[in-house]
């Protein structure tokens, strides 16, 4: 059994030095904590306030060549041997940026959407410009979204007609559009005029700097920039074209497939900042002669939100092993991604709100990273499809989840140098129902002996009878409340498998491994509360669920050892002034 200190695992700036990446890699990780701290906490939360454009961020970048660095395939790095589609370093800096704010996580990872229709295109003329404009500093935006459309994007307003000389004129507007205001490739999507079905959509890349181009407004009140823009009778010819017909739209989805990822690894360096936040300031805070951390529903909080955050590490770690190896034959980062995005997002969530809990008012504090933290966290779960959309994506995968597992080469642990190009060329966005998985059976089987991941596997194994004996009918299937909620308690198995399986590359210790599976249980219990009271259950499906109940197993002295583990956290790390 483990015995690896989960904090470990965690971002910690003043020893961040990733061994398990190339030196040019490391350097530019490195330069890039390097860069915050030394700009320092004054500066990033004034700017923040003062809803400043970070115009300083995008020259360091530029200066560093990192977007070029880590955002160009191998295919268009013209024989740069740095530069390459690396899923792991890519997890790594948007771990990074999360950590230091939102906000510039936010122009790396709507630069990467931005990217994904352009390294997807056979359309090589784009691509060289792409190349160029981001090794020229330039960064990149996802035109996909609009105003009236949401998640809806069959219903594109923003339509190019032909112009008689073999190219279109585009009009129309895009809405929520990341770095909309300064990119030089900017991806839009949108439909050709008088064209029916799949024929009529298309990608195509164009420049925020065309005077066709308008920049409308800045549409959140922050220091991103989430554009607004029109296209007014903007020229597109051949050259422009990146995707048309359904490979547009799987250009889209799978674009989202990559960019999706990001987020779970922004919201995990966001979680750990905010933690050695509230730790230390809880700890050294002294009320009625003692401090705010000999209570004891705030130890709970804190080893609830350490082992909240250790867990979505270990399955975002785990799942980038799934992205590298994955192939048409094995397309099992298709489930584990919406649950990076759903789940580690939703779970980051949760942490932010134990801590703020916690501290109080220093949580609204003008000096504190913890106001930032709080506000930004609940944007995480609304980019790339809201939690209700990738649940219903996750619900695809259960059928053959649970009950059609086979067996596939073991996938290593992917922190090699090699260039993804697979995610390149994903394919048609169809047949999800049809992947199959290893037995999860098997996984949960190896860690019988730690007694709440026991406990835990009996919950999955009463979810999976549940299944065969009283899933949802026709009449349910079309009720999304109620299937949403299948859907939870569904994720919560596939969360505990990639877990587990990380925990054992890693050798976590069983304390925090307990921890988690304790937060698990809990978890479990509390959505088959809700499905208890859903409107739709069925009389079999509301039994189930009181049966389904289960309690941590009680380990007094495994809770002191995780809570050591989180106290020694005090003092461990501040942003330098
Ligand atoms: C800060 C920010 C930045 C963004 N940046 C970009 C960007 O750079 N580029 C870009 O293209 N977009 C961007 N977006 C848009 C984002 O992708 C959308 O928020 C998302 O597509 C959902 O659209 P919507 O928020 O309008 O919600 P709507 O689509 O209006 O959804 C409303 C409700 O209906 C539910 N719903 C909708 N469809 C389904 C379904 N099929 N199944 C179940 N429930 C459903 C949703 O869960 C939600 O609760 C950004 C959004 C934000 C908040």
């Amino acid at each position: 059994m483990g015995t690896r200190q989960a904090s470990e695992l965690l971002v910690h700036p003043h020893r961040y030095d990733p061994e398990r990446f190339d030196a040019e890699t490391r350097r530019l990780l490195r330069a890039t904590i390097d860069w915050f701290e030394s700009r320092g906490k004054r500066k990033l939360v004034a700017d923040y306030h003062a809803k400043t454009f970070y115009q300083d961020f995008l020259d360091f970048v530029a200066d560093e060549a990192i977007f070029s660095t880590f955002l160009t395939p191998a295919r268009d790095a013209a024989g740069n041997p740095g530069r390459r589609w690396d899923t792991a370093r890519v997890a790594a800096m948007s771990e990074i940026l999360g950590f230091y704010g939102l906000s510039y996580w936010y122009a790396w990872q709507v630069t990467v959407l931005g990217l994904g229709p352009v390294w997807q295109s056979d359309n090589a003329t784009a691509r060289a410009r792409a190349a160029q404009a981001l090794e020229a500093g330039g960064v990149a935006a996802f035109g996909l979204s609009e105003k009236e459309h949401g998640a809806d994007i069959y219903s594109s307003d923003l339509v190019l007609t032909p112009d008689g000389k073999g190219g279109y004129r585009a009009n129309g507007s895009k809405y929520y559009i990341g770095n909309g205001n300064c990119a030089r490739t900017v991806s839009v999507f949108g439909r050709i005029d008088g064209v029916e079905g799949p024929d009529q959509y298309v990608f195509f890349y164009a420049d925020s700097e065309h005077p066709n181009y308008h920049v409308v407004k800045n549409v959140v009140p922050s220091q991103m920039y989430v554009a607004e823009f029109r296209l007014d009778d903007y020229p597109v010819s051949e050259e422009d074209i990146l995707q048309t017909g359904e490979a547009a739209f799987s250009a889209a989805l799978n674009t989202v497939n990559i960019g999706k990822f990001n987020l779970c690894f922004g919201g995990i360096g966001l979680s750990t900042h905010a933690l050695y936040e509230a730790i230390t300031h809880a700890h050294n805070r002294i009320l009625y002669g003692a401090p705010v951390t000999n209570f004891p529903h705030v130890r709970t909080g804190f080893v609830d939100a350490y082992a909240r955050l250790i867990a979505m590490k270990l399955f975002s770690d785990r799942a980038v092993d799934y992205f590298r190896s994955a192939s048409p034959e094995d397309r099992r980062y298709l489930l584990y991604n919406p649950v990076t995005k759903m789940k580690v997002t939703t779970e980051a969530e949760k942490v932010v709100a134990l801590l703020g809990d916690i501290v109080a008012a220093k949580g609204f504090e003008v000096e504190g990273y913890l106001p930032l933290a709080k506000t930004d966290v609940t944007g995480l779960p609304k980019l790339e499809g809201t939690v209700a959309v990738n649940l219903a994506l996750i619900g695809k995968f259960m059928p053959a989840y649970l009950f059609d597992p086979r067996e596939y080469p073991p996938v290593p642990t992917r922190t090699d140098a090699a260039d993804d190009e697979f995610l390149f060329r994903q394919g048609p966005a169809r047949g999800l129902g049809k992947i199959r998985f290893h037995d999860w059976r098997a996984t949960y089987g190896r860690f019988a002996k730690v007694p709440n991941v026991a406990r835990f596997t009996e919950q999955a194994e009463a979810f999976a009878e549940l299944m065969r004996t009283a899933p949802p009918d026709a009449d349910q299937q079309g009720d999304l409340d109620l299937t949403l909620a299948f859907g939870e308690l569904f994720t919560l198995i596939v969360y505990g498998q990639l877990v587990l399986e990380q925990a054992e590359i890693t050798g976590l210790d069983d304390d925090v491994l307990g921890a988690v599976f304790g937060v698990l249980i809990r978890d479990f219990s509390g959505l088959a509360v809700a499905l208890h009271g859903k409107r739709g259950s069925a009389d079999a499906q509301r039994t189930w669920a009181v049966s389904a109940l289960r309690a941590p197993v009680v380990d007094v002295e495994a809770f002191e050892r995780v809570w050591s583990q989180v106290v020694a956290l005090s003092g461990a790390y501040a942003m330098k002034p």
